[in-house]
C-alpha cells in the first residue's frame, strides 16, 4: 500500500483540491510537492495547506481534521528542504486520518519514514526534470 513505484499514475482523475494560504517563500512549490505526493498515495479528501508562524508551537507542522476538508499548518520560515519534508509528512497524516489511523506511535513512525523516502523521491524528480531519458549520454551521475 505504501510502495513508491516513480510511475506516474495514469490515472484520469484529478487529485482532490489542494487549497493554499498565509505567506512562505516557498508557495510556488506547495502545489509541486503536493502532485509529487499523489503519484504515491490516493488522498481522497480536499486539503488546506496553512502557512503560519508555528513557533510557539515548537513544531513545524500540524494536521487536523476540519469535516471533509484536511487542514495543514506549515510554519512558515523554513529552508526548502525542511518545507518539502514537513509537507510530506503532514500529508502522510493526512492518509492516515482517511484510513483510520490513530495511534500517535504508528502515525510518527511511518510519517517520519515515509518524509524520508518521499524527499528523497522528490530530490531524484526534480533531477529527471535536467535529464533527457532518451539521451543516455547527457545524464548527470
Ligand atoms: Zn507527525
Amino acid at each position: 500500500m505504501f510502495a513508491i513505484t516513480g510511475k506516474k499514475s495514469t490515472s484520469l482523475c484529478f487529485p482532490k483540491m489542494l487549497f493554499t494560504s498565509g505567506n512562505s517563500p516557498h508557495l510556488s512549490i506547495t502545489s509541486k510537492v503536493f502532485e509529487f505526493f499523489n503519484e504515491s498515495y490516493e488522498i481522497a479528501s480536499d486539503v488546506e495547506i496553512y502557512h503560519t508562524n508555528l513557533s510557539d508551537d515548537n513544531a513545524f507542522g500540524f494536521t487536523e481534521v476540519n469535516g471533509k476538508e484536511q487542514f495543514i499548518q506549515i510554519h512558515n520560515d523554513l529552508t526548502e528542504e525542511d518545507y518539502v519534508t514537513t509537507v510530506l509528512h503532514e500529508l502522510v497524516h493526512v492518509v492516515q486520518n482517511e484510513q483510520g489511523i490513530t495511534s500517535d506511535k504508528v502515525r510518527e513512525d511511518q510519517a517520519y519514514h515515509m518524509e524520508k523516502v518521499l524527499y528523497k523521491g522528490w530530490c531524484d524528480s526534480l533531477q529527471g526534470v535536467h535529464n533527457s531519458p532518451t539521451d543516455p549520454q547527457n545524464r548527470v551521475y
